[in-house]
This record gives structure tokens, sequence and C-alpha cells, in this order.
């Protein structure tokens, strides 16, 4: 793995403007989704520093870039099928957007990141036309199998450039939480200015900047997800390649985000209600105010102290605590407040890529689900608590023997 010196005076990856305003300073940690094979346990893990600013001018939070994307994704471990509520997500946008749109046999479906064919897999089965665009080449592989033409690159201009002189362009493209992931934002939303067709439509879903400042989702932060976008961000960002927006929805994913409907600057959308409410909200919510993203260290701070009482306590009542959920975002919150194997049993999680192996950081060993009713927790501490309404409906079983479910962000709770 290569390493980028981070800069000495970081600039905004969009704007250029020299960042100069700290949101959260991490520490250095492992990977988020370096998931270590018992034999690498005993190897020095590398570690990289993760601090998150916001950028003054356009007020994009990001974290350096200390890692190169092709490092990061091109064996990436994430497969979106093993999240029900995540495929489930994706038959109703596929179904939401041939309705809206008029998609049909004639259209032409182009998803960025597009996974396992999670999402295109739903097109596919109407007889519509799709074009999977996916680094991972392992993940592409998977998602040919289930008959989702994929294209194994990394989206910007030149990809963009080779798929349209190879006759390819788009009625609908897609990027979900994957705007957030891009080291060159301005090279990709390029690429989308490129492959659309004159009225094509982009959507774009993103965790939404506004919820992760007030819920206090520092865990959301990792290496891997380079900047943290508010819909004012991304408007500008549109503006600067001849796009624009037209309509937001807010959708419950990853803790609350935004899906924006863009498209070229001439096309003949109408602006919807509801840009201009989300717009008036942000500004409400001071999202381009500085003084909105001080303070936020010290609630992550609070956030860090009560788990660790909770760990603590629950040590010194003779109390079993696993986790549920070998998330990204559970990496940074284990790694960040320093928590260990001696403190958490074992995760759980029902990707098999990931069961066998340990945790970045915290070397807790990762099993599958089923071995929580082996050893009969007191405590199943859900990392991903996005996804804790559907984990504890599943896991609903625990109660049998008195077991609860706890939620650590934005502040510890045990759930009824
Ligand atoms: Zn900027």
């Amino acid at each position: 793995m290569s390493l980028i010196a981070p800069q000495a005076a970081p600039v905004c990856r969009f704007c250029h403007a020299p960042l100069t305003q700290s949101l959260i300073d991490l520490g250095s940690m492992p990977l988020a989704n370096s998931f270590l094979a018992e034999e690498r346990l005993k190897l020095a893990e590398p570690v990289y520093p993760l601090h998150a600013r916001v950028c003054g001018e356009c007020f994009l939070v990001q974290v350096d870039a200390v890692v190169p994307a092709e490092d990061i994704f091109s064996d990436y471990a994430y497969f979106s099928s093993y999240s029900a509520s995540w495929v489930e997500h994706a038959r109703v946008y596929a179904a939401a957007m041939i309705a809206r749109f008029g998609i049909n046999a004639d259209s032409k479906v182009v998803e960025i990141a597009s996974n396992d064919g999670y999402l295109l897999r739903h097109f596919v089965a109407a007889g519509i036309p799709v074009l999977g665009i996916e680094p991972a080449a392992n993940v592409a592989a998977v998602a040919r199998q289930q008959g989702v033409t994929t294209d194994v690159a990394f989206f910007g201009v030149k990809t963009a450039q080779r798929l349209k002189a190879q006759g390819h362009s788009a009625d609908l493209m897609a990027a979900n939480n994957v705007l957030a992931h891009v080291p060159d934002i301005n090279d990709f939303a390029a690429g989308f200015a490129v492959l659309l067709k004159p009225e094509g439509v982009w959507t774009i879903e993103f965790p939404s900047l506004m919820n992760l400042i007030q819920q206090a989702q520092f865990d959301t932060i990792y290496h891997e997800h380079y900047s943290y976008l508010s819909l004012s961000v991304v408007e500008r960002i549109l503006a600067a390649h001849g796009m624009r927006a037209f309509d937001v929805e807010e959708l419950p994913t990853h803790g609350g985000s935004l899906r924006v409907y863009a498209c070229h600057l001439t096309a003949q959308y109408e602006t919807g209600d509801a840009l201009f409410d989300m717009r008036e909200r942000e500004e409400d919510a001071g999202m381009d105010v500085l003084e909105t993203y001080q303070g936020f260290e010290v609630r992550a701070q609070l956030v860090k102290q009560a788990l660790l009482k909770f760990l603590d306590d629950a040590a010194r009542a003779g109390k079993k605590i696993v986790a549920y959920g070998a998330a990204a975002k559970g990496n940074t919150l284990l790694n960040y407040c320093g928590v260990t194997a001696e403190q958490i049993a074992f995760a759980v999680d029902s990707n098999p890529h990931k069961q066998g192996r340990y945790l970045p950081g915290s070397h807790i060993p990762v099993y599958a689900p089923d071995a929580i009713f082996a050893a009969r927790p007191d405590y199943v501490l859900i990392l991903p608590w996005n996804l804790a309404g559907e984990i504890s409906a599943n896991m609903a079983g625990i109660r049998e023997w008195g077991g609860k479910f706890a939620v650590p962000i934005p502040m510890l709770r045990l759930l009824d």
C-alpha cells in the first residue's frame, strides 16, 4: 500500500481554498474496511491520520486523501446485497425512476460504483438496458454473474469519454453513496456532464451533512469517505460543471440521506418545492456558517466517555458484551474510543467475507450472527446504528435470556 504524504497546508478538494478550520481530529487509525486475517494479527498494522476539516469558502467537509483510492477500492470487502434493507431501497428506487421518468427498453441506466449489481438488477428484470461501472474487479464479477453488464473502472472524465466513444449515453445515472468516496470530486462530476443525454437525469444520494453535525455522527468519518456533503455544497459542485439540481428527497438510509435530482443546465426539468424547502432548512441550520462546525469534537468526546463508561460498568458487573455489524463506522467508533477485544468479546456480521477475520485496530474477531445465540451475551452493541431497527427485529431472540441491545450514537442508549 502506498502512502501519499499529507500536504503541509491542505486545500479544499472542490474550490482549492486553504483548509484552516478543523471539524474533528480522530487521531491515527487503520483503514475502516481493512479486516485482518488471523496471520496478520501479529504484524504491524498500517495507521493513517484521520482529520476532518471544513472549507470556509464552500463548506465542504473533507478528510485528507492519505491513501490512494486504488488501494482502498480495488479489492473491496463490501457487498451491498448483504443488507436486506439496502436491497429493498434499491428495488423501490428502480420502480420510482421507471415510473417518474418513463424509463423503458429504449433507455439506458448507468450506475457508478454499481457494486454487486444490487440496484441495476431491478432494471434488468424490467427489460431495461443497463451499464454498471465498478472499480473492484471481485465485486464486478459477482454483478456479471447476475446478468448486470459491468465495466471495471474508476469513474471520471476519461472513463466517461471512453464509454461515450463506445456508444453509451445515459437517460438515468445513479450515484448512490459514491460522491463522498471520490478523491477528485471535480473530475467525477465532469464525467456525468459527458455521459448524460441532454434530457438525462442524475440522481445523487449521500448522507446529509446536516444530520452528521446535528446528531454527532462522527463515526461516519473514515479514510475512504473523503467528502461530507450538504445540498448547498452539491449545488455548487453541479453549477461548476454546467449542471443544476431540480429536486431533492430525504431518505432514512445511513442515518439520514439526501437524494438530489440533477440535470444539464439547459434541460427542461422544473425546480420542485422540496428543493426550496431543503435550501431553507440548511440555511436555518447554519450549514454555510463556520460557527456551526465548532464544538463538534467536544460532542464526540462525550459519546466516547459514555461508551467507555458503559463497557466499564458492564465488565465490573461481570456482563458479557458483543457487537453486531462489522461496519466501517463501527471501526471508526471503536478505534477512536480505544476499545479492544478485552471489552467486546466478538462482533458478528452476515457478510461471509468478513467472518473469520478481525476488526482493524481493535482486533475483535468477526463471526456469523449465530454466534450470538451460542454465547448468550448480556448486551449486543449495534455498531451500524442506522440499521438498529432491522437488526433488533432480526435478533429479537436475545430477549429469551434477558439480552439487551445498546446503540452508541448520538449518545449511548439501551433499546427496550
Ligand atoms: Zn472549498
